[in-house]
């Protein structure tokens, strides 16, 4: 009989030792977490900043390859046929041009 009490007594301090060690692990983890989620937060805005700026250099590559007379390299006027600087033609965007295809003047 007094073992069995014996027994749960020391049954009752392992769960309550369980108990104690659980909840110092959640909160490590809840810890742990938080950390986690500042980091990720930073690199995120890190990674957004490089990726916006990397999109604002290939926009403007875009531009200039686009908008750029070839003779001269004055930036065209959208729509111009004319360098507006040396007046060479300047003809569709290069990217925009594909053989076989017939382009009418309006
Ligand atoms: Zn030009």
């Amino acid at each position: 009989m007094s073992n069995d009490l014996n027994r749960q007594a020391m049954q009752r301090m392992a769960n309550e030792r369980n108990r104690q060690a659980m909840a110092r692990n959640r909160e490590a983890l809840a810890a742990s977490s938080r950390r986690i989620a500042k980091t990720n937060q930073d690199a995120l805005a890190q990674s957004r900043m490089r990726q916006q700026k990397k999109n604002e250099q290939l926009a403007q590559a875009l531009q200039v390859s686009s908008y750029t007379c070839r003779k001269c390299g004055a930036s065209r006027r959208p729509g111009a046929s004319y360098c507006h600087s040396c007046g060479a033609p300047l003809g569709p965007p290069p990217n925009s041009y594909k053989p076989g295809r017939r382009w009418r003047i309006w």
